[in-house]
């Protein structure tokens, strides 16, 4: 196959529909699940598409749009498959109800998405209590099963997936007792604080934490407590919340188990690849997009953004551009440093003269109002923005031109 795309997400979706328009005949996309459209398919509010498609989709409407296209496109499918292997050399191994299937690729986008940080990871006491949901995983009981985890729920975090679920619960008849976050500002977008919380009576917590669980079979209540400037629960705050369910939305982690085994590198912060500007790997013809590269607030950037890997991977195919030998473009391009205020950039590198222009996406990291973006290259700015507001919930980005060559990029709010 000339490219092998794994995951049928929304990512790899877009990818595999910008592979066949650039041209590619032979473009597989690698499902494990049932039905392509990852997680869209269980989003089935509102509000996906409004770049795109210049309307507000739900999410199982977006992906079908992605699906019909793909498929009229004659992309290639193979569902209930599971990457399980893949090699430097570019051969997946892959598990189906065919066995196991070994196939060489000209190229790989990696588009496996994310799953959700569990309650280890954040280490709430208490017993193990009946009644404590990760966010997506009660998403998924509610939209597609058709169960109500509970009828009285804290939520604990604030990003996009727990503002949705306070409001799916309320609609559904559950009381939300508040949503807890730990950090000073929200880590969704504004949008959904005020259409998910706003527009309920949901009462936002800010710099507060669940301290424990209380219950021994079914969870009874938790405590909280505000939090002091290096995040410690303040004892003197702590108080019982009574409830029957706890949703986490606590973070993301991207599924890049696959891209470990052939020594991609990745981003200690976001746990996604270090991509160059062509969202090249640091492995030669592997790219990577969407949530499995780093977490997006909208699903039309992770459409975009798979299209310019897409563009990539099919110019790697054809041999346009790229080095063919086992030596990643990566090897060549500049680091983007992130100084004050930046918590990371995507791409984290760049590849000088590949391109007329550069843009990168980035989170800040915290609440500026106003704030000013610089882009310097070797100490010089060559790039300044100035923005109304900038939030570590939104993802920004700047472009700029490089004129002459530097051997540092750096990025830096004030
Ligand atoms: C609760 C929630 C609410 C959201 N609300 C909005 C919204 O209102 N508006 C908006 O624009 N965006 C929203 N988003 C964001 C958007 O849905 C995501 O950014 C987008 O779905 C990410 O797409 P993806 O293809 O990268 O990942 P996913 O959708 O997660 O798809 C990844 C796919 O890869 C498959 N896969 C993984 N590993 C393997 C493997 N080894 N082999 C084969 N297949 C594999 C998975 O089964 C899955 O189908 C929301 C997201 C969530 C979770």
């Amino acid at each position: 196959m000339q490219l092998a795309i794994i995951g049928g997400g929304p990512a790899g979706l877009s990818a595999a529909i910008r592979a066949r328009e650039e041209g590619l005949t032979d473009v597989w996309v690698i499902e494990r699940g049932k039905y392509l459209g990852g997680i869209l398919n269980q989003c089935i509010h509102h509000g996906f598409g409004v770049h795109i498609f210049k309307e507000e989709l739900t999410g199982p409407e977006y992906a079908q749009r992605l699906i019909d296209k793909a498929q009229a496109l004659g992309v290639n499918f193979a569902m209930e498959s599971m990457v399980i292997d893949i090699t430097r050399e570019r051969e997946l191994t892959y598990v189906s109800s065919a066995g196991l299937v070994t196939v060489k690729a000209g190229a790989i986008i990696l588009a496996m998405g994310c799953r959700e940080r569990p309650r280890g990871a954040v280490g709430i006491p208490g017993a193990r209590v009946a009644g404590i949901f990760a966010a997506g995983v009660a998403q998924e009981l509610v939209n597609m099963k058709g169960y109500l985890p509970g009828k009285q729920a804290v939520i604990l975090g604030s990003g996009d997936i727990g503002l949705i679920m306070a409001r799916r619960l309320t609609l559904e008849g559950a009381k939300v007792m508040g949503v807890y976050e730990i950090m000073p500002y929200s880590g969704g977008l504004k949008r959904n604080i005020a259409q998910c919380l706003n527009d309920y009576d949901i009462p936002l917590h800010l710099s507060h934490t669940v301290t424990r669980t209380v219950g021994t079979r079914r969870l009874e209540g938790v405590y909280v407590a505000k939090v002091d400037e290096s995040w410690q629960p303040m004892p003197e705050t702590e108080h019982f919340v009574p409830c029957d369910t706890l949703l986490l939305s606590v973070g993301l982690i991207p599924e890049n188990e696959l891209s470990k085994k052939i020594g991609v590198a990745l981003s200690p912060i976001t746990g996604g690849a270090l991509v160059n500007n062509r969202l090249e790997t640091s492995v030669p013809g592997v790219f990577a997009c969407g949530n499995v590269l780093h977490v997006h607030d909208l699903v039309d950037y992770v459409t975009l953004e798979a299209y310019a890997a897409a563009a990539n991977a099919v110019r790697f195919v054809l041999g346009s551009g790229f080095d063919q030998t086992d030596k990643s473009d990566s090897d060549a391009s500049i680091p983007i440093k992130t100084l004050a205020g930046v918590r990371y950039t995507v791409p984290a590198l760049i590849l000088p003269g590949s391109a007329a222009s550069y843009t990168l996406h980035f989170r800040s990291e915290r609440v500026y109002e106003p704030g000013t973006v610089k882009v310097l290259a070797d100490g010089d700015v060559i790039k300044t923005v100035r923005k109304r507001i900038i939030i570590p919930g939104e993802m920004e980005k700047i472009e700029f031109e490089l004129s002459s060559p530097a051997s540092e990029i750096s990025i830096t709010i004030a």
